[in-house]
């Protein structure tokens, strides 16, 4: 195990840039072992990679209604390259999931290939991904059929009001037709996405739940966090997981999930009914229910995760203020072993942790990331 470091918060990292620009990372010390590992004895082997920053939506919490200026065609990973970046990941640094992600994946019309190019060379990776599922219909069986495991739909609202204010789109009958298609194509268990905005989703989470419960889909609740490209986050207006327990309990008692929890950023729960007399648990487990709670309750010290951005900038973190490249190397001709040793690089100085987790408004050593979620690949 590498050594401890003392460095705290998202400011503490040495080296690099504050986005945009094509940083190098300062070289780690000689002798660390083999893998994406990080000062604080963390590894890195669950892998998240954008393929795209653009989307057919505009959530609230994520982009402005106007969008946002998109990356050139030739500044984003080809799909060849997006196959051979994934491989010294799995082959080289000891990765064991990948979850592809955007902006929205589903826009990009080489996925069903860049998919089945991931697959050929790693029959047994775990690959999951990231969607809106807008369109996921027409292509759940090709993404199947291609090696894709297991999907992700984000999905915050069942009224057709809500769900257009909160995505400034009017498709959720396409979301939830999409949703039905990719668990008959096979890519369950389907894990539902939803992030509470106060006034507006939170008083639905329970019958959402109930929803997912019935259709036997995994619920996640995510803590709205300052991601969002118009900057419109607050402390006091984010729906805490404290909270979001609370709203649950108006129709369900939650027990601990006895399943290990190994650095899932979900803390799951077993879910059953609530007996409207008595207020105790009635009936049988219906099933669990996840809360991500990244700024109140956070587990950067069980942290796994290494990202690629969609133009192969590494983040260690999603509220890194640095990113390190990848992709111009490997276009200057790098070696595998070059890039996988970058990687290490980028990887070593991840920080100690976000900063968010303070008690008060705005903690005063978080500076809010220059990208949005969609930028980065959530
Ligand atoms: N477009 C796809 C989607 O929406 O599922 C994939 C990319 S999206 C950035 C990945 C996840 O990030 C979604 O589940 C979305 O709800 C979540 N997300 C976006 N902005 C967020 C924010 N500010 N706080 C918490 N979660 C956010
Ligand atoms: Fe698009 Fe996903 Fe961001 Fe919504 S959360 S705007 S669907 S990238």
């Amino acid at each position: 195990m590498p050594p401890s470091g003392s460095a705290a918060g998202n400011t503490g990292s040495a080296g690099g840039n504050t986005g945009g620009g094509a940083a190098v990372p300062p070289p780690r010390p000689a002798g660390t072992p083999a893998g994406l590992w990080d000062r604080y004895g963390r590894r890195a082997t669950d892998m998240r990679l954008s393929l795209t920053d653009k989307c057919n939506l505009r959530c609230t919490y994520c982009m402005p209604a106007e969008g946002l200026e998109w990356l050139s065609k030739q500044a984003v990973m080809t799909r060849d390259e997006i196959v051979r970046i994934v491989g010294i990941g799995v082959t080289a640094l000891g990765v064991r999931e990948l979850r592809l992600t955007g902006g929205e994946p589903l826009v990009r019309a080489d996925l069903v290939d860049i998919i089945a190019g991931i697959r050929s060379n790693h029959p047994d990776l775990p690959i999951s991904m990231t969607t809106n599922g807008v369109g996921l219909d027409k292509k759940a069986a090709a993404l199947k059929a291609a090696g894709l495991t297991r999907i992700n739909v984000s999905l915050d609202s069942l009224h057709e009001e809500t769900f257009t204010k909160l995505t400034r789109r009017p498709f959720l009958d396409r979301v939830l037709t999409g949703v039905d298609a990719a668990w008959a194509a096979g890519l369950g268990p389907v894990k539902l996405n939803a992030v509470l905005m106060r006034g507006i989703n939170d008083a639905e989470s329970p019958d959402l739940l109930a929803w997912a419960l019935g259709r036997g889909y995994e619920l996640r609740f995510i803590e709205q966090m300052p991601l969002d490209a118009d900057h419109g986050w607050t402390r006091r207006n984010m729906i805490t997981a404290a909270e979001i327990r609370e709203l649950l309990s108006r129709d369900f008692v939650l027990g601990p999930d006895p399943r290990e929890r190994d650095g899932a950023p979900a803390e799951r729960f077993e879910v059953r009914r609530r007996d409207t007399e008595t207020g105790d648990a009635t009936g049988p487990v219906l099933g669990t229910v996840g809360i991500i709670a990244s700024v109140t309750e956070p587990f950067c010290s069980d942290c796994r995760r290494t990202r690629i951005t969609a133009e192969g900038k590494i983040m260690s973190c999603l509220f890194s203020r640095e990113e390190f490249d990848l992709l111009g190397f490997l276009r200057e001709g790098a070696t595998d072993e070059e890039l996988a040793s970058r990687w290490q690089d980028a990887m070593w100085v991840k920080p100690k942790a976000h900063g968010m987790d303070h008690t008060g408004l705005g903690a005063a050593d978080f500076v809010q990331p220059d990208r949005s979620m969609s930028a980065i690949g959530g």
